[in-house]
């Protein structure tokens, strides 16, 4: 009897920013990936003198690494008695999307990130000394001079699709080294599970040529944009009608502290102000703005339905925290 190679994927314990981990089983081919367990001492999630933790497996997919037969497995951290362990940020989340079932909410996460080398000296294809040019002419942009690392992202997407990963679209950003996927649209906890995958995929892609992906949510001080993860929504009314689209921004401004603090470690480096951020001191919205908290995008405006972008989020946030807040905060408000 043959067998598969089960990848199985999990969210670490290392604050403030959690990691991912992963390591192999070898399952009988025909059977499912089973409860499997870890040392939590080694990931800050347990004491050394009560170690195990339970993976629990909650989506499957194919290994576009090791193809063939093997599986990506994507786990939430269980205590051994079977409960959520304190670090499993996707139970609230599964249980929020459950209770808000009827409003079918949609999601687009948009992810920043940018490559570095290796050992994380500098971003790939900085001078060793200095800077590069300007920002200005990188986002979007084609060219040796223009963009850096583009072999690795376009394995990446390669590898998103082959595992079947709701994968929207790629484009190269703002900062030379910076990228962006984005995930969408799908439900919570689907579209947490799917990014956490394609996160993954991108560090273990990176190995192979060499490349280090960060969610650093500003890699680099001084007048260089910084890495974020817009968060488009939808409920069911907003694809359907436009003032749910301005009472769901009308809700995450009543709300504004407690996403900002749930947003991603450092977002105060991030959202200053400037390079098309709002203050995180502050709460805007508006259509088209770019420099606000919320945007409307103009179709939506013009269509009078459709969805809103929170802008918000860092590029280093969980998106199991940051689902489980917009469907709590939209959808309480619309009950
Ligand atoms: P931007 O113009 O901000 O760069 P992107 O095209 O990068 O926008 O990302 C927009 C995201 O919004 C995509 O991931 C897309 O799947 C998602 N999206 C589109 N329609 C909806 C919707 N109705 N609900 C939720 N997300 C949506
Ligand atoms: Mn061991
Ligand atoms: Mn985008
Ligand atoms: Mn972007
Ligand atoms: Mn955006």
């Amino acid at each position: 009897m043959s067998n598969y190679k089960a990848e199985y994927i999990w969210v670490d314990g290392t604050q403030p920013t959690a990691k991912l981990r992963s390591k192999a089983k070898v399952v009988p081919m025909g059977e499912e990936p089973p409860i499997w367990g870890f040392d939590g001492s080694s990931t800050n999630q347990a004491p050394g003198e009560n170690s195990d933790c339970v993976l629990r497996p909650v989506f499957t997919c194919p290994d576009p690494i090791r193809e063939g037969d093997h599986k990506l497995v994507m786990c939430e951290v269980l205590l051994t008695d079977m409960t959520p362990h304190p670090t499993n940020t996707r139970a609230a989340c599964a249980a929020a999307a459950e209770q808000y079932a009827d409003f079918d909410m949609w999601f687009g996460i948009e992810q920043e990130y940018t490559f570095f080398n290796g050992i994380r000296s500098q971003p790939l294809g900085w001078p060793d000394n200095g800077f590069p040019a300007p920002q200005g002419g990188y986002y979007c942009g084609v060219g040796s001079d223009e963009v850096f690392g583009r072999p690795v992202v376009e394995d990446h997407l390669d590898a998103c699709l082959a595992a079947g990963l709701q994968i929207a679209g790629i484009n190269a950003e703002v900062m030379p080294a910076q990228w962006e996927f984005q995930i969408g649209p799908i439900g919570s906890p689907a579209v947490a599970d799917h990014l956490w995958i394609a996160r993954w995929l991108l560090y273990r892609i990176g190995e192979k040529h060499g490349v280090a992906a960060t969610l650093d949510p500003k890699p680099v001080r001084g007048d260089w944009n910084g890495a974020g993860a817009h968060t488009n929504f939808s409920t069911r009314q907003m694809r359907e009608a436009y003032d749910p689209c301005v009472a769901a921004a009308e809700a995450l401004a009543a709300n504004h502290h407690e996403h900002i603090v749930n947003y991603g470690d450092g977002i105060e480096m991030r959202l200053t102000g400037l390079h098309e951020t709002c203050s995180y001191q502050e709460f805007r919205y508006g259509v088209s703005d770019r420099g606000a908290s919320v945007r409307i995008p103009w179709q939506v405006a013009r269509d009078g339905k459709g969805y809103i972008e929170d802008r918000r989020p860092n590029a280093n946030m969980d998106p199991y925290k940051v689902t489980e807040l917009i469907l709590n905060t939209v959808c309480e408000a619309a009950s």
